[in-house]
């Protein structure tokens, strides 16, 4: 009997049948990665329905030295929620830790727990007349657990900040299978290192979410969105100075590539073009109002624009002319990703760079990648106001996927995270490190974090029992896996 058998058994006994599936064709689709990239074993998937459960099975767990590797919508970039492939672990999935605790619109703040929908809590803030101001294209299925566990970013960071900034607290089960509750909020709380913050993007290496005490923000009133053909990233970027200087309602500044719209309308065949002419990129930005006092946005967009196209910083724009169409527009956005996984194979990078600098890395990075991989296209799109883009290098024409993804992919990667790190730059801007960017980590990472970043993992979890390989390796404890 193994370690793993013996667990479940534990398991079952301890919380009941429903506690815990070793169906196989249950846990079959959880164990591979969005991308298709990772693909994990696991002998059976626990499924707590409260925090004291996840307590207990991590108890349990450690007695019998089998890690865990904590699951929400596996929507993971990077490979962060697929199990390593020797089968040594057991999946935890949070789909049954989904009630929404607490929605209090006068203190705008929610609880939910980290099984929660992000979609969901969309829904439910909305109807009490609020919002939760994060989204992202994974929103039908990434959950709270997840976007705490990756401190999560998306298309509205550039005025109300990513997880980090939107979370009071947090409550998690430790590897000791102890609980740490920080659920309740306190403007101000000294008591040392920050536990809370120290969950947020630690990847489910340190502690299992089971609930993050979350601020919600006013219900939008009205909102527009435009579509903007400009010539290049630096005319993006100027825009957005000039639109921040003149006004704090603009809430996306998307960047868009004219080739990648092109893939994006091949992939949807029912969506269209939101300008007639080519341009070599586009800007999708959204502008809202919150209050009656404020400019209403398609008004305060249409100036703006105007201004910009005037000043030739904008080439062409169109401002959305109903609800459906703004919701056309970003479906365009949102799709760029499973366009560019449809489109097929590219090597992919989530960067960050000081703001002021990324429109020339964008152009610079993507040519000198061109230049030393001959055939190769490269393409960068996203959050350009965060300095964050996804900057994909796409494989020659005609070359076989998985023969050319093994053999050039390592290289690829290391140049295009050496001219990152050159710009002073990140190379995980918002989808974490998980297993596809650890070793770039270990090989770039700053010697003074890396070795900070180890010792927390191994004072927290000595064993390496949560979500073990991920992030940082650890050399081999006794008895631990
Ligand atoms: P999973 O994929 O299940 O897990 C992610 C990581 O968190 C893993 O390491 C896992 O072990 C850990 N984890 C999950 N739940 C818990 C928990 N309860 N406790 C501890 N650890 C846990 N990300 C962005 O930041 N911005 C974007 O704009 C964005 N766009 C995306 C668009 C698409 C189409 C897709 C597929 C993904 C996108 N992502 C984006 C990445 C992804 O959606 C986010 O990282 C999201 O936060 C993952 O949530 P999840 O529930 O799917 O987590």
């Amino acid at each position: 009997m193994t370690a793993q058998t013996r667990l479940i058994d534990a398991i079952r006994s301890a919380l009941g049948e429903r506690s815990v599936t070793t169906d196989a064709e249950r846990i079959a689709p959880l164990l591979t990665d969005w991308r298709g990239r990772f693909h994990g074993a696991a002998d059976a998937m626990l499924l707590p329905a409260s925090t004291q459960d996840v307590a207990t099975m991590v108890r349990l767990a450690g007695e019998y030295r089998v890690p865990l590797v904590p699951q929400g919508g596996n929507t993971s970039m990077v490979g962060g929620a697929t199990p390593p492939a020797d089968g040594s672990a057991l999946l935890l999935s949070t789909r049954r830790l989904n009630r929404i605790r607490r929605l209090d619109p006068e203190a705008r703040l929610a609880v939910a727990e980290a099984g929660v929908i992000l979609q969901t809590l969309h829904e439910r803030a909305a109807e009490v007349g609020c919002r939760f101001p994060l989204t992202l294209g994974s929103r039908g299925t990434a959950t709270i657990g997840g976007l705490v566990s990756t401190n999560a970013g998306g298309t509205q960071v550039l005025r109300w900040g990513n997880m980090r900034r939107l979370v009071t607290g947090v409550e998690a089960v430790l590897p000791d299978g102890s609980v740490h509750d920080g659920l309740t909020p306190l403007p101000k709380d000294n008591r040392g290192y920050d536990l809370d913050q120290l969950m947020i993007g630690a990847e489910g290496t340190l502690g299992i979410v089971t609930a993050a005490t979350l601020r919600l923000a006013p219900a939008v009133l009205a909102r527009a969105v435009a579509w903007v053909g400009i010539a290049d990233p630096e005319a993006g970027l100027a825009l957005l100075r000039r639109m921040q200087a003149a006004t704090d309602a603009i809430e996306s500044f998307e960047i868009v590539p004219g080739d990648t719209l092109e893939r994006v309308l091949d992939y949807l065949p029912d969506a269209r073009a939101p300008l007639t002419g080519t341009h070599p990129w586009h800007l999708l930005i959204e502008a809202v109002a919150a209050t009656p006092e404020d400019e209403a946005p398609d008004v305060l967009l249409a100036r703006l624009l105007g201004d910009a196209l005037e000043a030739g910083l904008a080439a062409d724009a169109v401002i959305a002319a109903s609800e459906a169409q703004a919701e056309a527009f970003w479906r365009l956005r949102d799709s760029l990703s499973a366009a560019e996984r449809a489109a097929g194979p590219a090597v992919q990078h989530d960067i960050s760079v000081p703001v002021d600098r990324m429109p020339r890395f964008m152009v610079e990075a993507a040519a000198a990648a061109e230049a030393r991989f001959p055939g190769t296209h490269a393409t960068a799109f996203g959050h350009l106001g965060d300095g964050n883009v996804h900057f994909h290098v796409r494989a020659p024409a005609g070359a076989d996927p998985a023969r050319w993804m093994a053999e050039a992919a390592p290289g690829i990667t290391a140049f295009v995270h050496d001219l990152v790190v050159a710009a002073g730059g990140s190379i995980s801007a918002e989808h974490g490190i998980g297993q596809m960017k650890r070793d770039e980590l270990a090989r770039l990472g700053p010697p003074a974090r890396l070795a900070a970043l180890r010792a927390i993992k191994r004072g927290l979890d000595p064993l390496n029992l949560f979500n073990p390989h991920k992030l940082v390796t650890l050399a081999p404890v006794d008895g631990a896996k």
